[in-house]
C-alpha cells in the first residue's frame, strides 16, 4: 500500500496549485464517475454477492442506482449551486452589497462502512467532487471485494491529484485521522464517531458524522394495516435489516396489536418466499445477534418465525425495554413489536434510546404526527413509507445527537463540503460609520440614540 500521507501531499499541492476548480471540470469529474458506475454495474453486482450474499436486485436498487440519482442531481444542478448567492442589505447598512460564495473546503477525507460500500463511498464523493475538493477515500476492509472494487473503479475514472482510495483496515484509518485533512465526513458506528470527531478537534476541520441508532416505527389505529406491516417487512428486509435506517423496532397501538403481529408474520413469509435476503456480514455478527435473541428470551420475550441462519426475519413480542434488543442498534434481521396504550407511554417508549436517525410513523392522523415531531427529537422523519427519504435528493439526510451531525445529499451534500465565504463590498463613498462612530459630538450622539430608537420599534 502507498502511504497514506504521500497521497495526502500530493492531493494537497494539486488543492494548491488550482484551488477553485471550473464548474465545467467538476463537471467532466461526475461524467467520468457515472460512465464508471454505468459500465460496471455488473461488476457492482458480484462485488456485492462476494462479500455478503446481497442479492442483484438490491445491489443495483442501493447501490448504484442511488449513486446515478446523486449523480444526476449533481450534474443538474452545479450552475446554481456554485452560484453566488447575492444577500439583501438591510437599515442602516445601506449602501453596502453581498454575496455568499461557496468555495471548497480543500482535501477531505470520506470513511465508509461495510453495508453499503459502493453508495456510501461514492454518494458522499460526488457531493466532495461537486463542491471542487480533492478526496481520498477508504472503504471497510470488512467488504474486501467492494472494497477493491471502489479502489478500481475510482482508479479509472479520476486523475489520481482529484481522488483517490485507500484500502485497509483500523490501523490504516486511524493512520489517515493524523493528516490534516479540511474536512472529515465518517458514515459507521458511534463508537468510531468519537474517535473522528478527536481527531477532527485535534485538527481543528469539520466533520460529518453518519451513525446509526434505533429507528422507532410507530403505528396508530388510523392505517390499513396490512399495507402498513408489508412496508415495515420490507424495510427491516432490505440488506439482512443491516441498514443504518431499517426501522429497528415497531411500536403498535394496543388495539391493533394482535392483528398487526399476524400481518407482520403473513409477509415475512411472503417475502422470504419471494426474495433473496442477504447474508449477516460474518460470524461475530451473528453471535452477537445471537446472544441479544437469548438475552431477550431470558427476560421473557417470545421469537416468532426464528433463526438466524435461515437467512429470514425473526420477531420478536413481549420485549422488556430493559433487554439489550431493546437497548442497542440492533442492525440485523430481528423486529421486536411493542404495544402502547397511550401517547405518553408510546413517547416514553422512543426515549428510551433517544435521538434516533429516522422516526418511521404510520398515521392519518396530522396531528399525532405533529405532536410526535414535536416532541421526538430524531434526525429525519418519514410518514406513512420506509428507507425511500434516503433516495430522495432534494431532502438533506443525516442525524441528530447519538444519531450524527451534519447534512448529506443533493444541494445540503455540496454545502457539507464548502465553505460558503462571505463577500461584502462597500458601494458608497463614505458609509453610515462617519455618522455614528468618534470624533464625539452632538450629531453623533444624536444619531446613535436615533438608531436605537428606529431598532427598538421594529
Ligand atoms: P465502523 O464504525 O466499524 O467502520 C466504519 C469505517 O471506519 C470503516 O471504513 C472502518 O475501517 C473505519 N474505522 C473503524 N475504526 C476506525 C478507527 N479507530 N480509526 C479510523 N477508522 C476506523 O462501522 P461499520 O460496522 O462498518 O458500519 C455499521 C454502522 O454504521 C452502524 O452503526 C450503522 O448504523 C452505521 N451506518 C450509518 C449510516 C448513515 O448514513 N447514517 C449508513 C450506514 C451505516
Amino acid at each position: 500500500m502507498r502511504d497514506p500521507s504521500e497521497i495526502f501531499d500530493r492531493l494537497r499541492t494539486a488543492e494548491e496549485s488550482n484551488p477553485l476548480p471550473e464548474v465545467k471540470t467538476r463537471i467532466s469529474w461526475l461524467e467520468r464517475l457515472r460512465s464508471a458506475v454505468l459500465s460496471r454495474r455488473a461488476d457492482i453486482r458480484t462485488a456485492v454477492w462476494e462479500d455478503f450474499r446481497k442479492s442483484p436486485v438490491e445491489a443495483d436498487l442501493t447501490e448504484s442506482i442511488p449513486v446515478l440519482l446523486e449523480l444526476k442531481t449533481a450534474l443538474g444542478n452545479l450552475a446554481s449551486w456554485t452560484a453566488p448567492k447575492r444577500l439583501r442589505s438591510t437599515f442602516p447598512l445601506w449602501g453596502l452589497s453581498s454575496r455568499l460564495q461557496h468555495n471548497p473546503k480543500g482535501v477531505v477525507l470520506i470513511l465508509s462502512p461495510w453495508n453499503y460500500p459502493v453508495n456510501l463511498s461514492l454518494g458522499p464523493l460526488v457531493s466532495a467532487l461537486a463542491a471542487g475538493n480533492r478526496v481520498i477515500v477508504k472503504p471497510s476492509e470488512r467488504v474486501p471485494h467492494s472494497s477493491r472494487l471502489i479502489a478500481n473503479l475510482i482508479g479509472d475514472a479520476l486523475p489520481e491529484d482529484v481522488a483517490t482510495v485507500v484500502e485497509g483496515g483500523v490501523e490504516v484509518g486511524a493512520e489517515l485521522l493524523n493528516l490534516p485533512f479540511d474536512h472529515f465526513y465518517f458514515t459507521g458506528g458511534a463508537a468510531v464517531g468519537k474517535e473522528i470527531m478527536h481527531a477532527a478537534a485535534r485538527h481543528l476541520s469539520s466533520v460529518t458524522l453518519e451513525l446509526g441508532g434505533k429507528s422507532p416505527a410507530v403505528v396508530d389505529g388510523s392505517v390499513d394495516l396490512d399495507q402498513c406491516a408489508e412496508k415495515i417487512v420490507r424495510g427491516k428486509f432490505m440488506n439482512g435489516g443491516q441498514t443504518c435506517i431499517a426501522p429497528d423496532y415497531v411500536v403498535v397501538h394496543d388495539k391493533l396489536y394482535d392483528d398487526f403481529v399476524k400481518a407482520i408474520l403473513t409477509h415475512a413469509v411472503r417475502i422470504e418466499a419471494r426474495a433473496e435476503m442477504s447474508a449477516l456480514i460474518d460470524d461475530r455478527h451473528e453471535a452477537r445477534l445471537e446472544a441479544m435473541l437469548a438475552d431477550a428470551v431470558k427476560e421473557g420475550a417470545i421469537l416468532h418465525h426464528s433463526d438466524l441462519h435461515r437467512s429470514g426475519l425473526t420477531i420478536a413480542t413481549g420485549v422488556p425495554l430493559t433487554c439489550k434488543l431493546m437497548q442497542e442498534e440492533i442492525f440485523g434481521p430481528i423486529l421486536p413489536v411493542l404495544r402502547y396504550r397511550s401517547e405518553e407511554e408510546l413517547i416514553g417508549i422512543v426515549r428510551t434510546n433517544p435521538s434516533p436517525l429516522t422516526m418511521y410513523v404510520f398515521s392519518n392522523d396530522d396531528r399525532l404526527v405533529n405532536r410526535l415531531a414535536a416532541k421526538l427529537k430524531t434526525g429525519s422523519i418519514c410518514i406513512n413509507e420506509t428507507l425511500l427519504h434516503f433516495v430522495h435528493p432534494h431532502l438533506p439526510f443525516g442525524g441528530v445527537g447519538q444519531s450524527g451531525s451534519g447534512r448529506s445529499h443533493g444541494r445540503a451534500g455540496f454545502e457539507t463540503f464548502s465553505n460558503s465565504v462571505p463577500i461584502m463590498r462597500q458601494n458608497a463613498r463614505r458609509g453610515i460609520i462617519p455618522l455614528v462612530y468618534p470624533p464625539k459630538g452632538r450629531f453623533g450622539d444624536w444619531a446613535r440614540e436615533l438608531l436605537f430608537r428606529i431598532l427598538g420599534r421594529w
